[in-house]
């Protein structure tokens, strides 16, 4: 049994690295504790194309739509997801992939980020968040008390876009076929949407207006919608915005302040 596993050993090492890390906690751009929330400006991030519909209402057939895995199955569930989405040509995205990206992190975690699509770097290396924004991801994760490889991480689309646009609202759907039984499989108790397209697509954020720091529901999951990493390296006085949002989602594992704002 993974320490993950065990809702205990979990919660110990949880607890014991958030002590070491609040200590580092500098490097997301606060120093300790925030005393003060940093409201993020009507129109901090630029709004990508509105999705046709959330993916929360998908229900993809096939042998990707499974009850839920037993964990000794998530691996090989989930691996045969990768391997159909690796030869995948549903949308225009495939034309001009190096390869898909499937996933990356610990299948049974009780924590998921989802971020928007493969970069540059993540197509090269078939692996999501490898490059910049990635390496700010893993400070992200560390600093709430998790190992790189105790979370788990996957994009909207497995493909990249070309010159890293936002996905379309048809590619966002056409990748739902793996995107939704990639969720159900994982069964996280916490989802973490990384920046709007992630948002609006796993039906937590409408196309205009405020839209991270408040929990939301994709398909029972606890969901949390927070700036992308990308966007916090254009932009980084919002890292301490990002931290109290990260700071309701360690709450929301039973340790932590809950800065206003929390559900
Ligand atoms: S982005 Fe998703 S739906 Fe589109 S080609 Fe790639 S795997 Fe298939």
């Amino acid at each position: 049994m993974s320490e993950l596993d065990d809702p205990h050993a979990e919660l110990a090492a949880i607890a014991a690295g958030v002590r070491q890390h609040l200590l580092e906690e500098h490097d997301l751009g606060g120093a300790g504790l925030p005393a003060v929330a940093v409201p993020a400006p009507p129109r901090a991030q630029a709004a990508p194309a509105r999705p046709q519909a959330s993916l929360a209402a998908v229900t993809p057939a096939g042998p990707a739509a499974i009850a839920p895995a037993a964990a000794s199955d998530k691996v090989a569930r989930l691996q045969l997801l990768a391997e159909q989405a690796a030869s995948c040509d549903a949308c225009a995205l495939h034309e001009k992939r190096k390869q898909a990206v499937f996933a990356r992190g610990d299948p049974s975690s009780p924590l998921v980020f989802v971020g928007e699509g493969p970069g540059r770097d993540e197509d090269r290396l078939g692996e999501p968040f490898v490059g910049k924004a990635g390496q700010l991801l893993d400070r992200m994760i560390a600093a709430m008390g998790f190992e790189r490889d105790a979370v788990y991480i996957c994009n909207v689309v497995k493909c990249r876009p070309p010159d890293n646009r936002t996905p379309r609202p048809e590619e966002a759907l056409a990748c739902a076929r793996f995107l939704v039984p990639q969720v159900q499989i994982v069964a996280p108790r916490v989802i973490v949407a990384l920046g709007r397209c992630a948002a609006e697509n796993l039906g937590v954020a409408e196309a205009a207006g405020p839209w991270r720091g408040r929990w939301g529901s994709f398909q029972g999951i606890d969901v949390m919608p927070t700036f992308h990493p990308a966007y916090l390296l254009r932009s980084p006085q919002y890292k301490r915005t990002v931290w109290e949002d990260l700071q309701k989602v360690m709450a929301r594992f039973g340790f932590g302040p809950t800065p206003g704002g929390a559900a």
